[in-house]
């Protein structure tokens, strides 16, 4: 049954190249310290305007070999008409139980595009259900609940503060380069999902929103994550970010 690897770190997201946007970073940095990193799309993009389905699957294997990501799986769930129903709950807790991520990252359940808010409500509902014995059971996969869920904030525009940014000024590099693979997506454009656009060029204005995200921890570049749970600390002393 597990034909695929398993992952520590788990991406979903409705759709191609969401998750280079909104945590590419955080996933190149993962992968970059040892861990094994895994990206699941959920729809085949084949309601996008620009490109096809092919030309993103090829655009999305080359910006997972930039990032690191061992595993890149796609639920071939139907683009812009992603429903949080039984069978998808059913597809995704069986992929979660294969899978088997410590941590997962979702799309903020707050979006623009119905699929991503969609994407985060399915997802986290797989993820509590996928640790059930008694749901759906699957032959010979033990159920699996992921330990954590973070929610990438980045370019929301609602009066959120970040949980925490991760510094990914070390990996700005890999998430540029990996944004790059998207031509059919990218190339020429000034917007892209709930990026709205500011007259830039889309890959400036993710390297500045980037840099803005980053500015949050003093550092030049970041991404943003929201957590519902409260974070822990041992020893204040040892709290970074300067207040004042
Ligand atoms: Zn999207």
């Amino acid at each position: 049954m597990s034909e695929h690897p398993t992952v520590d770190l788990l991406a979903v997201a409705a759709h191609r190249d969401d998750v280079e946007l909104t945590c590419g970073g955080t996933l190149a940095k993962a992968a970059r310290a040892g861990h094994r990193v895994g990206i699941l799309d959920l729809t085949q993009g084949e309601m996008g305007t620009r490109g096809s389905a092919e030309v993103r699957a090829d655009e999305a294997a080359r910006a997972a070999g930039v990032l690191g990501a061992q595993v890149r799986l796609n639920a071939g769930l139907p683009d812009a008409h992603l429903v949080n129903d039984h069978s998808t709950r059913v597809k995704l807790v069986e992929l979660l139980r294969t899978l088997r991520p410590r941590v997962v990252i979702l799309p903020y359940p707050v979006g623009r595009h119905p699929d991503h808010r969609i994407a985060s409500e399915v997802a986290r509902d797989a993820c509590f259900l996928a640790g059930l014995a008694k749901y759906h059971p699957t032959g010979g996969v033990e159920p699996h609940r992921p330990f954590k869920v973070l929610y990438a904030l980045a370019y929301r525009e609602d009066p959120v503060k970040p949980t925490f940014v991760v510094d990914i000024t070390d990996t700005i590099d890999l998430k540029m380069a990996a944004l790059h693979c998207y031509v059919s997506q990218f190339d020429g454009t000034t917007s892209a999902g709930e990026i709205f656009p500011t007259g830039q060029d889309l890959y400036e204005l993710i390297r500045v929103q980037s840099a803005h995200y980053g500015s949050l921890i003093r550092r030049p570049y970041g991404e943003p994550f929201f957590t519902y749970e409260t974070v822990a600390v041992d020893d204040v002393m040892g709290l970074g970010v300067q207040s004042m």
